[in-house]
């Protein structure tokens, strides 16, 4: 969906002017679309590209040093006329003749032809590379009916700085005849997009389906299929770009490729960066070197959902001309800054390799306190939406996923730190460690804290009694007082683990067994959790809101109290914790 327009019909000209005004150090208008701003050598061969509007960086965006001299912008998704880029070659040309390059479409195809005539009558010398990455328009016997998408990038990079480098007009030809024939490349769409003005797709791909080698105007694909996890569209892609090799690589062990994992227009970098995960290791597995990959942006297609993998097999020069210099307004290479890698760093020793001095009931122990996370974990996760959907009336709704990641990070660490013959100190420490780590937030901070407390107080030599207990739970109120430095009543988990820390003090004191103490104190818990529903948050993410939270009681308290309450039932059921 378009949002942001004047006019439709005059969308393709305002952001061309928008463009410019927002680039100038690098382009300027001319009629029919850009040219470079900065000088050109005389007698250098002109690259000049084009194309539709709609595909940006895809024309305008990569004109500029070491990139293309000039740009012919058509309308939203069609041609530039012959005319536009006629002007536009006119204007870019230094006297050692013009390269048009384009994506091999019909109206391209059709009007950079009748350019090049135009040019060629003029006495300019002129030739055009239509460029033929995409290996599901057409097959291998057909390249010449390919269509050009992503893998345009490589093409006008390596004629570019074929030019740049002082090439004459029939080797900078030669280049990027051989660049095109070694871009291989091939697409997924998952929705269609929509125009400005338009209250429908120009396409559309069935819901939850995945139109794989669907072209980026919407041209069929060859199937279409259920969407797949990142890591199987990865190695779907990987695979077919893998069985459609250029002729001069006949075999890829050893080969060095660029690697462009393009997003279409409405796929996020996240997304393209899971997906660059499983192509970079499935290309290394098969002993491929990966050549300064590009993720990101490089041809769209307005707001089209789709990705697009492109590899472009390297030879030496064709490396040296990716490895060049280049500054446009979308595409930089070379920065000049000294940046000088690091040496690799040396592999982090296993921390945890070492099996722990701890006692053999501090070890018996730190199993049942692995039981505990455990149940603390099942109720977590039985409670996830819920705690998110509270934590969403005044705060940010993450409260639930939060404190699902912390506390499956904890219990996984417990579970390899038993298997370690660890003590339940350093079990909970670690497994503290790695709550805060993994769950993020506010909240998966101080259950860190907590931990840490608890398994500072309880150390690894005994198995801890109902006193140790409480004692290490008092530290986990203290420690979270300190650090996050709330006060009672400010609508906190604090208004939970506080009461709680207190009852259980007082239950122990008393005389009273861990299991009954702890059960007292978690009935407490769940009555102060609730409770926190009438306070006004004056602490935390949920404050800027703070009326609006009032009704509903806080996140935090909530889920302490349910982890609480769900460790007394364990104890119940086990009759351990504690000695
Ligand atoms: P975030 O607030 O960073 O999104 P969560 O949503 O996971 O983190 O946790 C929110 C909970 O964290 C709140 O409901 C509250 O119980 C607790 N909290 C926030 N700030 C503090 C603080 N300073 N001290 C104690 N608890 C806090
Ligand atoms: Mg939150």
């Amino acid at each position: 969906m378009t949002r942001l327009y004047n006019q439709p019909a005059d969308f393709a000209g305002e952001l061309t002017e928008g463009f410019v005004a927002a680039n100038r150090d690098k382009v300027r208008l001319v009629d029919g679309g850009v040219v470079r701003s900065t000088q050109t050598p005389k007698g250098e061969v002109a690259l000049v590209i084009g194309g539709g509007t709609g595909h940006y960086p895809a024309f305008c965006g990569l004109v500029g040093q070491g990139l293309a001299h000039g740009a012919a912008m058509g309308n939203l998704f069609a041609s530039p006329s012959a005319k536009q880029i006629y002007t536009v070659a006119k204007a870019a040309d230094n006297g050692g003749g013009v390269i048009l390059s384009f994506g091999n479409y019909a109206g391209d195809v059709l009007h950079f032809g009748m350019a090049k005539a135009r040019l060629n009558d003029e006495g300019i010398r002129c030739e055009l590379i239509a460029v033929t990455d995409d290996i599901s328009s057409a097959s291998v016997d057909e390249l010449e009916k390919r269509r050009g998408i992503a893998g345009d990038l490589t093409v006008f990079k390596a004629t570019a700085a074929a030019a740049a480098a002082g090439y004459d007009f029939d080797e900078v030809l030669e280049v990027a005849k051989r660049a095109n024939l070694r871009t291989r490349s091939i697409g997924v769409a998952f929705s269609g997009c929509t125009l400005p003005g338009a209250d429908h797709p120009l396409f559309e791909v069935a819901s939850g389906k995945m139109a794989l080698g669907m072209g980026i105007h919407g041209e069929p694909g060859i199937t279409d299929v259920a969407i797949p996890t990142a890591d199987d569209l990865a190695e779907m892609l990987v695979e077919k770009l893998l069985a459609d090799l250029p002729d001069d690589i006949p075999d890829f062990k050893g080969a060095r490729a660029v690697v462009l994992l393009n997003g279409l227009g409405s796929v996020k970098y996240e997304e393209l960066f899971v997906v660059y995960r499983r192509v970079s290791q499935l290309l290394e597995e098969r002993n491929i070197s990966i050549v300064e990959p590009e993720v990101g942006e490089l041809v769209t297609s307005f707001d089209m959902a789709g990705i697009s993998l492109t590899l472009f097999w390297l030879d030496d020069e064709l490396e040296f001309f990716w490895h060049a210099p280049a500054s446009t307004p979308a595409f930089n290479k070379g920065s000049p800054l000294r940046e000088i890698p690091l040496e690799d760093t040396v592999a982090v020793a296993d921390q945890h390799a070492e099996v722990s001095t701890a006692s053999d009931a501090s070890k018996q122990s730190a199993r049942c306190f692995l039981g505990a996370l455990k149940a603390a974990q099942s109720v977590v996760l039985g409670n996830v939406e819920e705690l998110g959907r509270i934590d969403a009336i005044a705060g940010d709704g993450d409260h639930g996923i939060g404190m699902e990641r912390g506390i499956n990070a904890a219990v996984e660490r417990a579970t390899q730190l038993v298997d370690k013959q660890y003590g339940t100190g350093s079990l909970l420490i670690e497994a503290g460690d790695a709550w805060a780590d993994k769950a993020g937030g506010t909240s998966g901070a101080l259950w860190g804290v907590a931990l840490s407390a608890l398994g500072t107080a309880v150390g690894d030599e005994e198995s801890p009694d109902a006193r140790t207990v409480a004692k290490g739970v008092a530290m986990a109120l203290n420690n979270i007082s300190q650090v996050g430095k709330a006060q009672l009543g400010d609508k906190t988990m604090l208004d939970a683990l506080a009461p709680f820390s207190e009852a259980l003090s007082n239950a122990v004191n008393n005389g009273a067994e861990l299991e009954e103490a702890w059960h007292q104190a978690a009935d407490v818990a769940k009555q102060s959790a609730d409770a926190t529903a009438d306070l006004v948050p004056k602490i935390g993410r949920a404050r800027p809101l703070a009326e609006k939270s009032v009704g509903t009681p806080d996140p935090g308290a909530v889920s302490l109290a349910l982890i609480v309450k769900a460790v007394g039932n364990f104890i119940t059921r086990t009759k351990s914790l504690a000695a």
